[in-house]
Parts: structure tokens; C-alpha cells; sequence
């Protein structure tokens, strides 16, 4: 799931990326837009056609059965009930904002790749990966957590958002700027978040040679020297609000903690740096950190949250509708 987590992300930037062409190319639609949300209807949007990339086919699922895939392959089934409610909705609603600002793929609405559009896992598949004492049971919650949450999604101003999520946010999730840069959305505020450092995603380390450290800046910053014996060898300059690494430097070069974040493979943005013999990144929390946080939904959900206060929670002055 979690390297389909970072999938996902790239596929984000990539649609961050393309909603901008729409914008230079088309204007801005929200007038448009506004009003086709409105008319929205299973009648109209519930069927989805996925392409397998693999073979090229493109198949025809209800909007329920391609979700029981999806919220599958994005979140572990041991979840709490309603963390996978709010998955489903928060997939729901990634499906309907694919179908609703433009699909990447001529013949279908939306791919099966989570490196391009959103995992998504077949039944067959997805039970041979359980035990099978285990395997009705699991299945039958996901179906319940997509079914209890039948046409509804997210929604902005009467639009369906552009519904990021992640693994761990740390503590506090990110905003939309600090990680692709551009605007931010007014629904996707830094949000803090409790009980996810009982999760293994909550914290990692990584240790480098003083060597490594110096031929990974270089793959991308050729003119970087970095003199280890200097008090300054590697120094974070700025934090973002949320307390993830803004600016740090590695000898002569200043890189954003995001592009550090990508260098050297770290699962997020917010760390520290302990310089000795090696170089160790202490890491907390995984992902991009904008959105929903995965694990902080199932920890809100074993305090006792339901799935909309889940979703009102990391998404701000949302709308949970039916469409
Ligand atoms: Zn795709």
C-alpha cells in the first residue's frame, strides 16, 4: 500500500500539473463545472470504465464494485470500520473528480495503476493475498464500508475536491503549496492529528555513508562539495508550519525537504539529521502529509469517530453529498 501511497502522489503532481494546461488552455470552468456537479447521478456517472494497463482492456464496473478494489488495495482491511468508510468516500470522490475535470485516458475514466491514476485490486487477486480463514470476513468489510457509503462524496462549494491522502502525517498534515508549490486549496488546511505514532508508519530511520549522502546531492546538484568536518556540513535552514523541512543544506547547495525527501528516498518530509560517522535521517510519518492521513483515521476511528467526522476533520469546510 504504501508505495502505493507515493504513487499516488506522483500521479497527483502529474494531474496538478495537467488541471493547469486545462486552466491556460480552457479558462477557468468552475462556472461550468458548478453546474454539472449538480446534475450528477448514478444514472449518469455510477458506471466506471477501468482500463487494466496490463492488458489494455477496459472493463465496465459499478461505481460500488470498482470501489471494493480500490479502498482493498489502498487501505489494510484490519482498519477500523469507519476509517474504510471514509477511504471508500474519499476513493469515491477521487473517482468522480478523474471522471469530472477529464480523464488521462482517451476510452476509460480512470486505470488501475496507482503510479498513474489509483490502485485498485481484483477480488480474485485480493483474496489469495489473505488467509483464508479470513477471506470472506475481510471481503465482506470492505463491501459494507463501500456499500454503507453509497453515492456520497466530498464536495467544495458544490464540487467534488480534489481528494489527496496519505499514509502518516506525522502529527500535522501539509499543505498543498509547501509540497507542490502553486495555490493552496481552502479545503486542504494543516490539520493536527492524534495517535498515529502508534502505527509503524509514524517513524523511520535512515543511514547513510557521508559518501552516499554526497553522490545522491550530486545526481541532481553536480556542483555540490560538502566539507564534513564544518559545524555546517548539512543544517536545516526553515520548517514549514506543520513542522516538515522547508529549506536544508548540504554543504554549498540549498534543496527544499521535499526534493530532499525524494534524493534520498525518505517517506516524508519532516526529519532531522544526525551527522557522525554516518548520516542518519530521523523520519516521522509517511507520505506527502496532505489530506486524509490513513492511520490517523483509524486511530479517530478507534476513539470512537465516525466516517464523516473522519472526513471533517482532515478536509475543511467540506460537504459529504450524494450524488
Ligand atoms: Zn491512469
Amino acid at each position: 500500500m504504501y508505495l502505493y501511497v507515493l504513487q499516488f502522489q506522483y500521479c497527483l503532481l502529474i494531474n496538478l500539473i495537467h488541471k493547469k494546461y486545462r486552466l491556460i488552455i480552457f479558462g477557468d470552468t468552475n462556472a461550468k463545472e458548478n453546474e454539472d456537479v449538480r446534475n450528477y447521478t448514478y444514472s449518469n456517472y455510477g458506471t466506471v470504465r477501468l482500463l487494466h494497463a496490463d492488458t489494455g482492456e477496459v472493463e465496465n464496473l459499478s461505481m460500488e464494485q470498482y470501489l471494493y478494489g480500490v479502498v482493498s488495495a489502498e487501505m489494510p482491511v484490519d482498519f477500523s470500520l469507519e476509517a474504510l468508510k471514509a477511504q471508500a468516500v474519499v476513493a469515491r470522490t477521487y473517482t468522480v473528480y478523474k471522471m469530472f475535470k477529464g480523464s488521462k485516458h482517451s476510452e476509460a475514466d480512470i486505470c488501475d495503476k496507482a503510479d498513474c491514476c489509483q490502485a485498485w485490486i481484483s477480488k480474485e487477486n485480493r483474496l489469495a493475498k489473505w488467509d483464508e480463514n479470513e477471506r470472506e470476513s475481510n471481503w465482506q468489510k470492505i463491501t459494507t464500508a463501500v456499500n454503507a457509503t453509497v453515492g456520497k462524496i466530498v464536495t467544495y462549494n458544490g464540487e467534488p475536491i480534489n481528494a489527496f491522502f496519505h499514509s502518516n502525517s506525522g502529527g500535522t498534515t501539509e499543505t498543498v503549496a509547501n509540497v507542490w508549490g502553486g495555490s493552496n486549496y481552502p479545503y486542504l488546511q494543516s490539520v493536527e492529528t492524534s495517535g498515529e505514532d502508534e502505527y509503524t508508519q509514524y517513524a523511520s530511520t535512515l543511514t547513510l555513508t557521508k559518501d552516499e549522502v554526497l553522490q545522491k546531492i550530486q545526481e541532481t546538484h553536480p556542483e555540490a562539495q560538502i566539507d564534513f568536518n564544518s559545524e555546517n556540513a548539512i543544517q536545516i535552514l526553515e520548517y514549514t508550519d506543520s513542522g516538515r523541512v522547508k529549506t536544508v543544506q548540504f554543504g554549498n547547495v540549498q534543496i527544499s525537504g521535499v526534493e530532499a525527501r525524494t534524493i534520498f528516498g525518505l517517506r516524508s518530509a519532516k526529519f532531522s539529521v544526525d551527522i557522525g560517522d554516518t548520516i542518519t535521517f530521523n523520519v516521522t510519518g509517511y507520505g506527502h502529509g496532505v489530506g486524509m492521513s490513513q492511520t490517523g483515521a483509524d486511530a479517530m476511528a478507534k476513539t470512537g469517530a465516525n466516517y464523516e467526522q473522519i472526513i471533517n476533520h482532515y478536509y475543511t469546510d467540506v460537504k459529504i453529498e450524494n450524488i
